[in-house]
């Protein structure tokens, strides 16, 4: 077993970053027939639902060779009504060519193949082959974190309609300050950025195990001292001197993602992974994790800070060599299903409480992405609040 490196890095950049793929623009226009054909089928349904969740038994997704983690991503983003609320919005591209390679065309595709009911898995071949067009090679593991990142990158930059564009972004993003404050002088810097997860690490300072989200996520929010070689410039002092960094939590978005860092990087270049016990809750309340210095927020938003899990994104084997599958909870039915690929069973809140992790068996299914979801959001969805 290898030796748990030192600090683990907390790297608390903002993740939404530009997309890496430059496409062309694509000229597209609303093809209304298609999106009219659907709505006709049962137009009071469609309008609140995504189309995955119109369907009595999940739908599971062939593995292409290693595409396991792209399967349990889609499953997570099909399974969120209010993602394929805004997908079922989309302006269909007008080309054939355009069609093959925009991103969220092809995942509305594969949703309506996984809607039509007729079979318990289907291939997501032509959304692969899509994502190729893009960077995201065909049989290669990816890790699910940066795969994510990438899947809503491409989605953002391929969605035409500017409202659909801020829908997505609000659904995901979460809201951050970063404060720098001189500790010779009252020089303070302060700066907002936006996030698509919070990448959270599994160990603190000194390498000591966390066991539990709120103590990952307090540990996120620790005011970190800057010295030595981390230094900053202070203007007002006109030297580097020690700066104090603290991170306030501005805003949080319907849909959150947490990331547990259970991917350590060593100085040897080598990484491992952390499987050890780190539970989590099916209910997070922010306010009661963070305190009042962690927070810049008023009340009404924290108000809105009451989290149910959704999703969990779990990783079993090694760093090298491993396999993904996606625990979710049904919205509309309130119950968890386990998306291992072209197989989906349902499963009990004790076999997800399974993916907690146990130290002895580092290779075991450990969760790797949380996704939590808005107990009392600001716009009532009919879909959720007939569940809570
Ligand atoms: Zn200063």
């Amino acid at each position: 077993m290898g030796q748990v490196s030192g600090r683990q890095e907390r790297s608390k950049k903002p993740e939404v970053a530009l997309s890496e793929t430059m496409e062309a623009e694509i000229e597209v226009q609303n093809n209304k027939k298609e999106i009219e054909e659907v709505k006709a089928k049962n137009p009071k349904l469609t309008s609140v639902f995504g189309v995955a969740d119109l369907k009595n038994e999940a739908v599971g997704l062939y593995n292409l060779g290693q595409t396991c983690c792209l399967n349990s991503l889609l499953q997570v983003f099909f399974m969120n009504i209010r993602f394929t609320g805004i997908l079922r919005r989309i302006t269909v591209p007008s080309s054939a060519a355009q069609k093959r390679s925009n991103v969220p065309y092809q995942m509305l595709l594969l949703l309506e193949k996984m809607q039509c009911g007729k079979c318990k898995a289907v291939c997501p071949r032509d959304l692969a082959y899509c994502l190729s067009e893009h960077r995201v090679k065909l049989f290669v593991q990816y890790d699910a974190a940066q795969l994510f990142l990438t899947l809503w990158n491409l989605l953002k930059k391929q969605i035409r309609k500017p409202e659909l564009v801020e829908e997505l972004s609000d659904l995901y993003t979460i809201c951050i300050q970063e404060h720098l404050a001189c500790q010779k002088c009252s020089f303070e810097i302060k700066s907002n950025s936006t996030m698509l997860t919070l990448p959270l690490p599994v160990l603190d300072a000194n390498s000591h195990r966390l066991s539990t989200l709120e103590d990952c996520l307090q540990y996120f929010f620790l005011p970190e001292e800057l010295t030595g070689q981390n230094m900053c410039f202070c203007q007002q002092c006109g030297k580097k001197t020690t700066f104090l960094q603290s991170m306030r939590l501005v805003h949080l978005p319907q849909t959150l993602t947490l990331h547990l860092k259970r991917f350590c990087f060593e100085r040897s270049s080598r990484t491992h992974k952390l499987g050890h016990f780190l539970q989590f809750p099916q209910e997070l309340n922010f306010r009661e994790v963070l305190t009042e210095d962690q927070c810049q927020a008023d009340d009404s938003e924290k108000a809105t800070w009451q989290y149910e899990l959704f999703a969990v994104v779990a990783h079993s084997g090694s760093t090298g060599f491993g396999h993904y599958c996606a625990y979710i909870r049904s919205l509309t039915e309130c119950k968890w299903y386990c998306f291992n690929d072209s197989e989906v069973c349902q499963v009990s809140w004790d076999d997800v409480k399974c993916t907690y992790g146990r130290s002895s068996l580092n290779w075991r299914e450990t969760a790797y992405l949380l996704f939590y979801m808005k107990k009392h959001p600001q716009q009532p969805c009919p879909g959720v609040s007939e569940c809570l």
